[in-house]
């Protein structure tokens, strides 16, 4: 009991820094019933789940709420982020996840961008978009270029999108996110840091970025769950994706992380949550209220 007090005591404070709207934030976010809930940071931190996440995702569920999970991460398939879930004991039908893989698949078809694609980021990706039906090609000759994060990206990789790029074929960004947490929660560099790289190599920036902030993954999520975005509330470690995004999508939203310094944190937060908490366990005990979540 002692652990949760002190957690609701937190949690508390650092809501009252937020302003004085704390009890309609509350009621705005317990009416939502779908979570949508981002991956590294929140659920896990490399191949680790994150302490209470899994818990909390159960206990969620309990309470009649589904919850879906939405990820800048371009690294894998979805069905290969399924599967990580499915293994951290987090049951998910294939349509609660999605990942930029998978939503530049879908803007690549909607905008009939579909034919000889370059692909600069890892195997997932490239093997997402041929999944869709999207023919690929080399960069070299690519009338498309498709830039994910990739964890082998070298000067070599650099030259070959500057070249593409300045052909001025399009330009699409799975994400500009420029680092995220790894394994022991160190930070690692993000899809941002190479769509920086060849965006100052080209002296052009990218035609589009798919992943969040921008609401199209949000969109597409709830049209594959038929659920309207005024159902959802979005939950993330990221003020600049998540909780971007959440704003310009008109939905409510819980900030993961370490507060800041309670003086300074309406000034450092220049986009404002509804709720802050320092977990994903805290959020939902927050939300759910003590005498609905298990103790762990
Ligand atoms: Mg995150």
């Amino acid at each position: 009991m002692e652990r949760q007090d002190q957690a609701l005591g937190q949690i508390a404070f650092v809501n009252a820094a937020l302003g004085e709207g704390m009890t309609e934030n509350l009621a705005a976010v317990r009416a939502r019933r779908c979570w949508v809930v981002d991956l590294d940071g929140v659920v896990y931190a490399g191949e680790h789940a994150l302490p209470g996440a899994v818990a909390a995702v159960q206990a969620l569920r309990d309470s009649g709420r589904e919850v879906a999970f939405l990820t800048n991460n371009s690294r894998h398939r979805r069905a290969e982020v399924r599967r990580k879930l499915l293994e951290l004991g987090i049951p998910c039908a294939e349509k609660e996840v999605l990942n930029t893989s998978c939503a530049t698949a879908h803007y690549l078809l909607h905008r009939g961008l579909t034919r000889e694609v370059g692909v600069l980021g890892m195997p997932g990706l490239a093997a997402e978009l041929a999944e869709h039906g999207v023919t690929l090609a080399e960069v070299d000759v690519c009338a498309t270029l498709v830039v994910g994060i990739d964890l082998d990206f070298t000067y070599e990789k650099l030259v070959r999108g500057l070249r593409a790029l300045r052909r001025g074929i399009p330009f699409i960004a799975c994400n500009r996110d420029a680092n995220y947490p790894g394994r022991d929660s160190q930070l690692l560099a993000g899809c941002g840091a190479m769509v920086a790289a060849l965006e100052a190599a080209a002296q052009r920036s990218p035609s589009y970025e798919v992943g969040k902030p921008n609401p199209f993954m949000l969109e597409l999520l709830c049209r594959g769950l038929q659920r309207a975005k005024a159902d959802c509330v979005m939950i993330g470690d990221s003020l600049e994706a998540d909780i971007l995004m959440a704003e310009r999508a008109g939905v409510p939203s819980i900030f993961i992380g370490e507060p800041p310094p309670p003086p300074a944190a309406e000034a450092a937060l220049r986009t404002l949550p509804t709720l802050h908490a320092a977990n994903l366990a805290d959020a939902v005990r927050l939300v759910l209220g003590p005498g609905m979540y298990p103790m762990y």
